[in-house]
């Protein structure tokens, strides 16, 4: 059997680490506020796997047979769980559905190859006897993207990419890394780590998602305004395709006509399987600093932003939360540490007397890394232009909880289904000049959704990654849908509203997190219908028998 570790069937993570709120006491009220669950009451239990009835694979002796000959017998699965843990990502639908045992088609066979020549025989073997074939990461995807189609009457197998998690050269001259596509953030970083390099990009999944998974779905990491986006740090690829192998070198750039490397990334498994990337690596910086400031309004946070994104300084992370998201952060600080020593009682005080309204505050972290006469000139910059927006310093103290608490949080999506409700997010990128307009009618329209539902609805906001031209808004919603109609009905209706007010505003779909099912009926509006088409005759000429990942992006 293989040693590929997994995340949770049923959730985000790993067994044994969940969100607690007990040593957070500003928690429980905030959510009983908010979104009147009341805390006091135990939470229900995860399902067990006993109650999960799986379908029966489908695996036909000819095809099993030439699997097992192409990987070794121990490397092909037909293991209930792990047809089920490779079934879906951890998307809102994705978790309500598993978590009701809805497993209307499940791969049927796990395969795990250990090289690119093992990915070509699977692949051939797959496309020979017109199965399905779903390349496979961490399972991370929040946009349903390798997921069997309900429907799929063909074999499908889903080919999981675990045992390649190595770093397998450094060409320090230049920078670069040649990483197998199957290894996690932490394998990753700690191969390069060793070796005096870090590639830098650490999405909230960095714990749980894959090299191959960040190009397929164009992630972007909490330090991308230094670092770039996956597709900004990508530079080389071999990605295998029936009977043959895209290979694409490392360039720094080149004009060989439309980018076949940019076809690839985001491509979502559908064109193909990527093995490995040359990707850009740099030093291990000397030090790494994330400040916190506060701001007295969202405008003035966002104004601030825009202004160090066309600075003299070079950030490695600008963010700023909204009032909502700044209550949310305090209220999910511990008891003995954090921010209480500095955003405690006595500095909302200070900041009541100096006329703050201090139900619009707006917490801010700047990351700066470097030497430290590049970083301190730099913080000098920020520091101008956070004051002249009328913000203030709190501090490292405070700017460090941002960096505990940073892979922590996803937990609380299972925390809150535990006991009944929604807590999903929707991120888009926008100009400068629409941002404003995109946050104003996302949170009105995502309100005036929960008010028509007659549910008590909360929404936040953070501004996440900035660049040359406009930035990223990453909105996270909660609410307990009303007992009267279907749970993920009121959840689609509610994320219908905030996809359509990204594109209406000027947004797009999402920045980050891909297409796959959940957000494909936004692209066409977003990419214009004769963009659609280049991409259909794309996808149709590379896999003629939709025979890759089908269903998904388009
Ligand atoms: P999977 O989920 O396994 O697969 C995703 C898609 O990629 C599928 O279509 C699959 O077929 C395809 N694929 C996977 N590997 C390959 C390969 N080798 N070749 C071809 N196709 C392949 N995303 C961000 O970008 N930034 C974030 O900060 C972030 N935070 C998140 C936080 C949480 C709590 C969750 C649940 C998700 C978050 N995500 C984030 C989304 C998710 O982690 C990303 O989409 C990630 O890139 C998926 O990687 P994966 O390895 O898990 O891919």
């Amino acid at each position: 059997m293989t040693d590929v570790e997994h995340q949770k069937w049923w959730g985000w993570g790993v067994e044994g680490i969940a969100f607690h709120h007990e040593d957070k006491p500003a928690f429980a009220g905030f959510v009983l506020d908010k979104v009147g669950i009341d805390l006091t009451q135990p939470g229900g239990e995860p399902p067990t796997f006993d109650e999960i009835d799986v379908p029966a694979s489908r695996l036909g002796d000819d095809l099993g047979a030439q699997l097992r000959a192409a990987v070794g017998d121990h490397q092909v699965s037909t293991d209930d769980m792990l047809r089920v843990v490779h079934t879906y990502g951890k998307g809102m639908r994705d978790l309500v559905r598993v978590r009701a045992g809805d497993l209307p088609r499940v791969p049927d066979a796990v395969v795990y190859p250990a090289n690119e020549d093992e990915v070509r025989a699977v692949v051939d073997a797959v496309v020979a006897a017109d199965a399905v074939l779903i390349p496979f990461g961490g399972g991370s995807n929040i946009s349903g993207s390798l997921t069997p189609q309900p429907h799929e009457e063909r074999t499908v197998i889903s080919l999981d990419l675990g045992r390649m998690n190595r770093v397998l050269e450094i060409d320090e001259s230049s920078g670069l890394a040649r990483i197998q596509a199957g290894g996690l953030g932490p394998d990753i970083e700690e191969q390069l780590t060793t070796r005096g390099w870090t590639m830098g990009h650490q999405p909230d999944s960095f714990k749980h998602s894959t090299l191959g998974g960040w190009i397929a779905t164009r992630s972007s990491g909490m330090q991308s305004d230094k670092y770039g986006d996956i597709a900004d740090i990508t530079r080389g690829m071999r990605v295998v395709l029936p009977g043959k192998v895209v290979e694409l070198r490392p360039l720094p750039s080149t004009s060989t006509g439309p980018s076949v490397r940019e076809m690839i990334i985001g491509s979502e498994g559908r064109l193909g399987v990527v093995t490995e990337a040359w990707v850009n690596v740099h030093r291990v910086p000397e030090n790494r600093d994330v400040i916190a400031y506060l701001f007295p309004n969202w405008a003035a946070g966002l104004a601030a932003m825009a202004e160090i994104s066309t600075s003299d300084a070079a950030p490695t992370i600008t963010r700023v939360s909204d009032a909502n998201e700044t209550t949310f952060s305090l209220a999910t600080r511990k008891a003995s540490k954090g921010i209480s020593g500095k955003v405690g009682e006595g500095l909302f005080e200070v900041l009541r007397r100096r006329g703050w309204d201090l139900e619009k505050v707006c917490l801010s972290y700047i990351g700066y890394e470097g030497g430290t006469a590049k970083i301190r000139a730099e913080k000098s910059v920020v520091g101008k232009i956070i004051g002249k927006h009328g913000g203030i310093r709190l501090g490292r103290g405070p700017g460090s909880l941002y960096d505990q608490k940073k892979f922590d949080t996803p937990y609380i999506r299972d925390f809150l289904l535990d006991r009944g409700a929604i807590g999903d997010v929707s991120e888009t990128a926008a100009p400068w000049s629409k941002l404003g307009q995109v946050y104003t009618t996302t949170v009105r329209a995502a309100r005036a959704k929960f008010a028509e539902l007659g549910v008590p609805g909360f929404i936040m906001c953070h501004l996440s990654h900035s660049y040359h031209s406009g930035a990223c808004l990453y909105f996270t919603f909660a609410f307990p849908p009303n007992a009267d109609d279907d749970f993920l009905g009121q959840y689609d209706a509610v994320k219908t509203v905030i996809q359509q007010s990204f594109i209406d505003a000027g947004g797009t779909l999402s920045h980050h997190h891909g297409v796959g099912t959940d957000h494909a009926p936004w692209l066409e509006q977003d990419i214009s219908e004769a963009g659609t088409d280049l991409m259909v005759g794309l996808l149709r000429a590379a896999d003629p028998g939709r025979n890759l990942n089908p269903g998904t992006l388009i």
